[in-house]
């Protein structure tokens, strides 16, 4: 036991003195209080026979020793001493005991706090730790991934040499590995970047129309592939400038029109713009498998698909809308999906912003 604090002359001289006492070895009231957890009171120490004086205190008649207990640990002593002979009542008891458990909740709450502001500034620590982790990772991770991928497209393209057809779809396969993880490299990186606040936009004005002919262009041999039409359906008079983050918008749209691409067998995807007073709308629809409806909400949570055999056909990361959302949101917007679930009927996707934008950074 090891005195903290203490009042009037002789408790400072005490403190001064660094007092401590062995909580097993030691007779006193201030050690039986300790051990039995009880308050002790000694009402004449002349009539006390093994009473061990303390050399602070050679005038000392009475004491009591009140245990500070909380939960039922034991967090310190109240120790007070009179020079008169029993000055302790029952009632002085009562009073000091509750005094004491206020006292010990109170220094139980202070441990708590300073507890937790050290697990957050840890929690901190590693925070930024796994941030400059991923960063540095996928940078490591991205480089050699790219000289695969370079690679693979040299021997391709038969400049090494010609290839057997069994030559040519493996290396398509090592190809579409390689970009499936490239793809999930940057958008693990992304949403890093997000959790940590640190993706900052850069806001700009441009023609949205612009962007989403770019967007078909850049998407129209997927569609191709599948037979699917992708549509543009045009507003009256054909620009549309908007103030946005150019590079994240087209991350955005991208990622909506490929899966609207992904996730449809027949018919195709139509992207429509609408503008009101306050909001652009964008809308993303196709005719493909739907999504049930009690699950338009989770298919924006991180790593969360609807099929995950569907998905694991036609490839997905399950990172696309969730950062897609949040991506929306910095700017002050909404994206949201509406879908009966009915295969054939499929999805919309609404992605929406303001007109008058007023980027957030969001922790
Ligand atoms: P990914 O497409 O990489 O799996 P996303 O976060 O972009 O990840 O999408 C999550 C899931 O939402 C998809 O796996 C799919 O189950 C569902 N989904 C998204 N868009 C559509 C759509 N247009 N039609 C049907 N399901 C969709």
């Amino acid at each position: 036991l090891v005195l903290k604090a203490g009042s009037g002359k002789i408790g400072q001289r005490m403190i001064g003195e660094g007092i401590s006492l062995w909580l097993d070895q030691e007779q006193s009231a201030v050690t039986s209080a300790a051990r039995e957890k009880q308050v002790i009171i000694i009402d004449d120490t002349q009539t006390q026979p093994d009473f061990v004086r303390s050399p602070f205190l050679p005038e000392e008649r009475s004491e009591m020793a009140v245990p500070m207990i909380v939960a039922d640990e034991l967090k310190g002593i109240f120790n007070v001493v009179s020079n008169l002979p029993n000055r302790f009542s029952q009632d002085d008891v009562r009073i000091y005991t509750t005094l004491a458990a206020q006292v010990a909740v109170a220094l139980r709450n202070a441990e708590l706090y300073a507890e937790q502001m050290a697990a957050v500034e840890r929690l901190r620590e590693l925070d930024h730790l796994k941030t400059s982790f991923l960063a540095n990772m996928s940078h490591e991770l991205r480089t050699p991934l790219n000289s695969i991928l370079g690679f693979t497209q040299v021997i391709l393209e038969e400049i090494d040499g010609p290839l057997t057809p069994e030559m040519v779809s493996d290396l398509k396969l090592v190809e579409k590995n390689g970009q499936h993880l490239l793809k999930l490299i940057s958008d693990v990186l992304d949403m890093a970047k997000i959790e940590a606040g640190r993706m900052n936009l850069s806001m700009e004005e441009f023609d949205l129309m612009e962007l989403l002919q770019e967007v078909l262009e850049s998407m129209g041999s997927l569609a191709r592939d599948k037979s699917l039409y992708l549509t543009l359906e045009a507003v009256p008079d054909h620009t549309l400038f908007v103030t946005a983050d150019m590079f994240r918008l087209r991350q955005i749209i991208i990622n909506l029109v490929g899966n609207a691409v992904k996730f449809t067998e027949t018919g195709g995807v139509t992207l429509s713009v609408e503008k009101t007073t306050q909001v652009i709308r964008i809308a993303v629809s196709d005719t493909g498998l739907g999504i049930p409806p009690n699950q338009l909400e989770s298919v924006f949570e991180a790593f969360t698909q609807v099929d995950t055999t569907t998905t694991r056909k036609v490839g997905g990361t399950g990172l696309g809308l969730p950062i897609s959302r949040r991506l929306v949101e910095m700017h002050g917007g909404k994206l949201w999906a509406e879908s009966t679930g009915t295969p054939g009927e499929g999805s919309i996707f609404y992605l929406e912003l303001p007109v008058e934008p007023n980027p957030t950074a969001i922790n």
